[in-house]
């Protein structure tokens, strides 16, 4: 049985703590188990390369907008095939120079297979049993396939695959109004292909603001057919199409729509079914994500986790962090909490999303709450910017930043000026509306939302008007589609 110093499974996040690790022991033996492609899910089928597409995307979104702008322009030719294989060759060759860096270094010995607890800080890699001093659970979470009769006798995609499409599907249904799904379903569409995205609840991306969701929905339903409340039943064959039977579920009406391509991305599940942590003694919740306290130890001594693994903030940035929590505390002898409450996000469509913190729905106390609109400002009147905004959040006593959540261009850099106040001492807004913005740059938004902080009362009717004229317009595409009147 070979022993080492630590076991790391997974090489996304557990690398920044085993880097370290190397960057200090010359004689430290680490094992590292990964059974997907060396560099994690970010690098090699999730933010890097999505990031990569996302950007020839909103090329195509600004040349569509020029239009507004007496810009007579127009997209000759675009080469689908060339920008799939950009994005998915740098990646791999990226992750391949990592692995040889990896096999090449005498105190790393990788095993590219499963690794699976069968005993008490013992895992099984391959034919081979190993132990280790100390255990990295960085594992990671995969797609949720969601049981729909006619789904595994289909092929269709994940992020797992998404990559490697090279052909623009002319119809694509996307099973999810989440991130990825957005996302995946936003680039598809500026590159021609006609989506549909299929969401069983009643907005998307439901752990945003409902009034974010209501103004992505208005502006992602110009280029896609989002279909919220709306879940899917059955997967049909027809020859080389797919058809997808939806159900309406609201009017209870059921409808079908045949694609070329269904791209799966109902959310993330855990690994904990391969990794069998339960057999040395780690404890996972009801979804199989590890329980971890707040040092991010688990259950069992010696052995720590972090990253999407703990089912927690789904985000690299967030693992990251983690992971260095992970660190300091498994080998540095510290003993650091780990610290939630300024998680930011982003969703790279076009309008982008950025948020931070607490919803209004979540705060307990007396808070002021503040929105702006881009168009108020002088660089969103340039842009001809009607509906986008940024809502603030404080607390009313005492002006401590509790969230802040965009909707509109730049949002995803935005945000950071709400992450920064957050991340002070005191967490007051007060720098970012006292501090002089440059003018007329787009974080002026950001400013007056803070300048413009009232009861949160106040703002109910611009809620209002953002929901209903979603639910307008979601209302005529929908009746459109159940009667099979899009073309
Ligand atoms: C399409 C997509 C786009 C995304 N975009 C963004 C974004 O823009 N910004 C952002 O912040 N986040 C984004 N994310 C989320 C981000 O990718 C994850 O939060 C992050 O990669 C998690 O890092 P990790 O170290 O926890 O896991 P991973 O990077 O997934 O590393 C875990 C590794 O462990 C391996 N593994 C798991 N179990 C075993 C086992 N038993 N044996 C051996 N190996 C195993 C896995 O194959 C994996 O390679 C995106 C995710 C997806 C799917």
């Amino acid at each position: 049985m070979k022993h080492f110093d630590v076991i790391a499974f997974g090489s996304g996040s557990a690398s920044n703590i085993y880097a370290e690790l190397l960057s200090q022991n010359r004689n430290i033996r680490i094992a590292v188990i990964e059974n997907g492609p060396v560099g994690g899910i970010c690098l090699t089928r999730g933010c890097i390369p999505s990031k990569m597409i996302l950007y020839p995307a909103e090329l195509v979104h600004n040349i569509k907008r020029a239009g507004d702008f007496w810009i007579n322009t127009g997209i000759r030719s675009l080469d689908f095939e060339k920008i799939m294989s950009w994005a998915y060759d740098e990646v791999m060759s990226e992750s391949s120079q990592i692995e040889n860096a990896l096999m090449s270094d005498p105190r790393i010995t990788l095993y590219k297979t499963n690794g699976e607890f069968v005993e008490d800080y013992q895992v099984k890699v391959g034919d081979e049993i190993i132990t280790g001093d100390k255990i990295l659970l960085c594992t990671g979470s995969r797609p949720y396939i969601p049981n729909i009769p006619g789904l595994s006798e289909v092929n269709y995609y994940t992020n797992e695959n998404f990559f490697t499409m090279r052909k623009l599907p002319k119809k694509t249904a996307v099973i999810g109004g989440s991130f990825v799904g957005l996302e995946f379903g936003f680039f598809l569409s500026m590159m021609g292909s006609e989506v549909y995205v299929f969401e069983m609840l009643d907005r998307i991306v439901y752990q945003e603001e409902p009034e974010i969701s209501f103004q992505l929905e208005k502006d992602l339903d110009q280029h896609m057919h989002i279909l919220p409340l709306t879940k899917v039943v059955e997967i049909k064959k027809s020859g080389d199409s797919k058809i997808i039977v939806a159900e309406d579920l609201e009017s209870k009406k059921t409808f079908e729509v045949p694609v070329d391509e269904i791209i799966v991305a109902a959310g993330r599940q855990s690994n904990s079914d391969i990794t069998k942590p339960e057999k040395t003694g780690v404890k996972t919740d009801e979804k199989g994500w590890i329980v971890v306290n707040d040092y991010l130890e688990t259950t069992k001594p010696n052995i720590w986790s972090c990253g999407d693994a703990i089912g927690k903030h789904m985000f690299k940035h967030a693992a990251n962090y983690e992971s260095m929590i992970v660190y300091y505390n498994a080998f540095k002898g510290r003993k650091l909490k780990v610290d939630f409450h300024a998680v930011p996000h982003a969703i790279f469509t076009q309008p982008e999303v950025g948020s931070v913190g607490m919803k209004e729905s979540e705060v307990k106390g007396e808070i002021a709450v503040g929105y702006y609109l881009y168009r108020d400002t002088a660089k969103g009147l340039a842009m001809k910017d009607e509906e986008h905004f940024v809502k603030v959040i404080v607390e009313r006593d005492n002006g401590k930043v509790l969230g802040g959540h965009i909707v509109g261009p730049y949002a995803s850099s935005m945000i950071h000026e709400i992450i920064l106040l957050m991340s002070s001492a005191d967490q007051s807004f007060y720098p970012v509306y006292s501090m002089m913005h440059v003018h007329p740059a787009v974080n002026e938004v950001v400013e007056r939302a803070f300048g413009s902080l009232a009861e949160p009362d106040y703002w109910a009717d611009f809620k209002d008007s953002v929901k209903s004229s979603a639910l307008e317009k979601r209302e005529l595409i929908k009746e459109k589609i159940i009667k099979n009147q899009i073309k």
